[in-house]
């Protein structure tokens, strides 16, 4: 059942090369034989063979990304499947505001993160997802990821996926800001990341601040080709007084529902802190992750990709690592 209705969205979300390591770049060489993914306890059961789907036009290059190091955890909860997203139109994604797109099956879920890039907690949650040889979406915030950009090109580098939560964090729904102000927190968010990720367009994926949809934002990203994220259940982490309550939160809505898009903050030290038993429950439950990867990354516009390198608080990009800016001669 659950399959059929992947079909019926194909238009919107297709399954390709499922595994544990897939790799955006083994998918772009289409070919047949599974990529040499050998991590253990994710491999899908129902998957193993080729697609039967007709293969599109090959992945263009510039959605390859970093691929995630081989699984040494066999007790991993591991990545189940991986489905590839067109977001031609706007596709909007999670049951509590959008009710099209049913694409996973029971006991699947996806791991989705706001508000980073931001010290220890979000390293602390890429160490985690490392541990458990998974993934998850990360939304950032544009000025977050000003701030740290070396924290959000970790998260890239790591194989997961990135997407965009506005500039500042700012209620798209506030009266009080014009069109334009809405349009450019948009848009200033996406250049923002791009910028941190040293040039490299983040994935057309973004998620309104607190889950307010103001109708016509969701238009214009429509126009734009952004896909739109709300959620299945959210974890209510931001409200949570101990790791615990993350915890406990997550399973109960998880077990109701038997699958979904989970919203959690990579921002908070209660999510980071929960993560590694939150990751023990999914696996003893059941769940399996699936990784939701763009088909291609998003367009920014010049104008924001060029306000961002003016602003005088910003240090001028420079691709070069910092080993080879900064050496210790003596010490
Ligand atoms: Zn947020």
């Amino acid at each position: 059942m659950r399959i059929a209705a992947g079909l019926i969205v194909a238009g919107a979300v297709s399954l390709w090369a499922s595994g544990a390591a897939w790799s955006q770049a083994s998918a772009a060489k289409g070919a047949a034989a599974a990529p040499a993914a050998k991590g253990a306890a994710a491999v899908p059961t129902a998957a193993a063979a080729p697609q039967a789907a007709p293969a599109p036009a090959p992945i263009p290059a510039a959605v390859q990304q970093p691929v995630r190091p081989p699984c040494t955890n066999p007790n991993a909860l591991g990545v189940a499947r991986t489905v590839e997203i067109d977001t031609t139109g706007g596709p909007g994604f999670g049951f509590e505001h959008f009710k099209q797109l049913d694409f996973l099956r029971d006991k699947e879920v996806v791991l989705t993160f706001d508000d980073g890039p931001w010290p220890v907690n979000t390293p602390s949650v890429l160490k985690t997802l490392a541990e458990e040889c998974t993934t998850g979406i990360f939304f950032s915030i544009g000025k977050h990821a000003t701030y740290y950009p070396e924290i959000l090109k970790q998260v890239y580098a790591a194989g997961h996926t990135v997407g965009t939560h506005t500039w500042s964090h700012a209620a798209l729904t506030n009266k009080k800001l014009t069109e334009q102000q809405r349009k450019d927190e948009i848009e200033k968010g996406l250049s923002a990341v791009k910028w941190a990720l040293g040039g490299i367009s983040p994935a057309p994926f973004f998620r309104f601040p607190a889950l307010q949809h103001p109708p016509e934002m969701v238009t214009y990203l429509g126009e734009r080709n952004i896909a739109m994220f709300s959620c299945d259940l959210d974890s209510f982490d931001f409200k949570a007084s101990k790791p615990q309550q993350v915890i406990d939160v997550t399973m109960k809505k998880l077990d109701k529902l038997g699958k979904g898009i989970i919203l959690m903050h990579d921002f908070h030290k209660h999510t980071a802190e929960a993560l590694p038993a939150l990751l023990r429950k999914l696996k003893e439950g059941g769940y399996k992750v699936v990784a939701m990867r763009a088909k291609a990354p998003v367009k920014t516009l010049p104008q924001y990709d060029e306000e961002l390198v003016k602003d005088a608080k910003l240090p001028t990009i420079s691709s070069r690592p910092v080993s080879s800016v900064v050496q210790t001669i003596s010490e």
